[in-house]
């Protein structure tokens, strides 16, 4: 369906809380909002009017005159689009943002944007397909990479060549004949733990993203905090040491050149080759390089040099951390995209430091967690993404 937007403040409220919350009667709305009956009616007869919200049903009576279930409109439909250095996935959800179909499969990044995007088109085509899906009502994309948000253009990613300045929210809002958003995979994963992790229940936390190219997305009083020019929370390109390893970005000692996957599997090539871990130096042997898999293999297996190596890489992340938590104070941290089996070794080490580094008042009551969502954090993340336009007043 073609969305229109809510007409006012109290309208958005009232389509925000049906999505994130689920069907609702009249009063328990009008509880929410705290508006009058009669201005709730009619508020919420607008939406009706307008395909925005419809009615779900007669609520269980509490007491007086029967009251009405609501819900978001049946036909409205959020695809996500989640572009990762060698995987794309794509997902459609319901107005209440959950799942109904998705796909994943692999694909490098650096081919560019149009080909990368056409897939994209192809794929979002095939699960509007399988769902008898005629219009999609938004579009929410995140990519691995900076990204101008107002623009929805990429901003001199380090490992995207050919992105700089492509219009991929006009590109695929033009393919897919709907309204697109396009931000940084970091505040989309973000705003999924938001809407259905653990980040539900906080209004401030930070969520970091490991994995090929790390990222760290800010929520603030419950929406992302993306900064003067969209570029809050960039920290893979941290400089932690003058002399480090060389990073992607072309200088050396960054962030993601000790804890992004890259890293890990140079650290680990770097241990092979000294003798530091015979298991390792025999799967380089035998396979002639390494992967995180074999990192994550050599890690379980006991290999005392592979567990050094990523708690190194986990402690630089906490020092890191030392200071965002210190100056942000959130209330949780969450760590996503974890090597699936590092991914509580790493979190040991990471509060380890924290834990040791932090002052009392600001981590005294602070988890820091893995997140539990996997790819659910983008998919959601990137429905949020784009039901958080339209569904504020327009
Ligand atoms: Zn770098």
């Amino acid at each position: 369906m073609v969305l229109v937007r809510p007409e006012n403040a109290y309208q958005a409220r009232l389509v925000r809380l049906l999505r994130d919350d689920g069907p609702r009667s009249r009063v328990e709305l009008g509880d929410a909002v705290g508006l009058s009956r009669s201005k709730l009616a009619a508020e919420v007869d607008r939406l009706v009017e307008r395909g925005l919200v419809e009615t779900a049903g007669p609520a269980a009576s509490r007491g007086g005159r029967r009251s009405s279930m609501l819900r978001v409109a049946g036909g409205v439909r959020f695809a996500g689009v989640v572009v990762g250095a060698d995987r794309i996935s794509v997902t459609v959800t319901d107005g209440e943002l959950a799942v109904l179909a998705g796909v994943a499969e692999p694909i490098d990044v650096r081919v560019g944007p149009e080909p990368v995007l056409g897939r994209a088109v192809e794929l979002v085509g095939k699960l509007r397909a399988e769902l008898g899906l005629a219009q999609l009502t938004g579009v929410g994309v995140g990519l691995p990479g900076p990204v101008g948000f107002p623009e929805g253009t990429p901003a001199s990613p380090a490992a995207m060549p050919g992105w700089h300045r492509f219009p991929v929210r006009e590109a695929l809002a033009a393919e897919l004949g709907c309204p697109a958003l396009v931000d940084n995979d970091a505040n989309v994963m973000a705003l999924g733990e938001k809407h259905a992790g653990v980040g539900r229940t906080f209004d401030d936390f930070l969520y970091v993203k490991l994995g090929t190219a790390i990222g760290c997305g800010l929520v603030l009083g419950g929406t992302p905090y993306r900064g003067a020019t969209s570029s809050a929370g960039d920290i893979a390109h941290l400089p932690l040491t003058e002399d480090g390893p060389s990073c992607a970005c072309g200088e050396t000692g960054c962030l993601e050149a000790y804890c992004g996957d890259r890293g890990l599997v140079e650290a680990a090539l770097a241990a092979a080759r000294a003798g530091r871990s015979t298991a390792l130096a025999a799967r380089l042997a035998e396979a002639g390089t390494l992967s995180v898999a074999d990192v994550v293999a050599a890690a379980g297996a006991g290999d005392a040099a592979v567990q050094a190596l990523a708690r190194d890489a986990a402690r630089r992340l906490g020092q890191v951390l030392v200071g965002l938590v210190s100056f942000f104070n959130p209330g949780i941290v969450i760590i996503g995209g974890a090597p699936a089996g590092l991914g509580h070794t790493l979190l040991a080490e990471i509060r380890g430091v924290v834990y040791r580094r932090s002052a009392p008042l600001a981590t005294g009551t602070m988890p820091i967690v893995l997140s539990d969502l996997d790819d659910r954090a983008g998919a959601v993340g990137a429905a949020r993404l784009v039901s958080d336009h339209l569904f504020s007043a327009g």
